[in-house]
């Protein structure tokens, strides 16, 4: 069974930019089904050796923000299922907001092991911002920028250990 690593978290935070960087220039292999996998991405993805499948969740098709928030709830959900790892990823540029404290309560009740990702901190500035994401309640974070990929290895040496 291939390792699992699902990326989840409100919509703009950055997870598709993660998604992209991780598992660049592969193919997408699945991407055509219906339902709660058409807002589901795989992708496979390699660090030092190691080969794994990346979830990438969002894309929702929501007219609501019930409905919105419901479809957040249950694609965290199938994650605690189905993932070897979660990364669970904020934003430092807007801290901690309703529906991340609504989704690290999910994530905390589960036995999945859970990385918090601060994404977005693209300089020295912002990494000082980082630490009020231990308040979420999920141990150790990492502060990453997808978009410079700065703070990416560190995270994936650490992913890698629990597979
Ligand atoms: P998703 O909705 O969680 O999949 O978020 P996206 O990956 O679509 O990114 C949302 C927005 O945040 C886009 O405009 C990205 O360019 C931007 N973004 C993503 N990662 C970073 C980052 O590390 N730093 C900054 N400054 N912007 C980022
Ligand atoms: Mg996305």
């Amino acid at each position: 069974m291939s390792n699992i690593v699902a990326i989840v978290g409100r919509p703009n935070v950055g997870k598709s930019t993660l998604y992209n960087r991780l598992t660049e220039s592969r193919k997408a292999i699945v991407d055509d089904f219906s339902g709660v996998t058409r807002d589901r991405h795989y992708g496979h993805a390699e660090w030092v050796n190691r080969t794994f499948t990346v979830i990438d969740t969002g894309g929702y098709v929501a007219n609501s923000e019930d409905v919105f928030e419901a479809a957040i709830r249950e694609q965290v959900v199938i994650a605690i299922e189905e993932a070897t790892v979660i990364l669970f990823m904020v934003d430092v540029t807007t801290g901690i907001t309703d529906l991340d404290d609504e989704i690290a309560a999910l994530l905390r009740r589960s036995k999945k092991p859970v990385h918090v990702v601060v994404n977005k901190v693209d300089n020295t500035a912002r990494y000082d911002e980082t630490c009020i994401f231990y308040a979420l309640g999920l141990g150790e974070i990492f502060p990453i920028s997808s978009m410079t990929g700065s703070g990416t290895g560190e995270l994936l040496d650490e992913v890698i250990k629990g597979f």
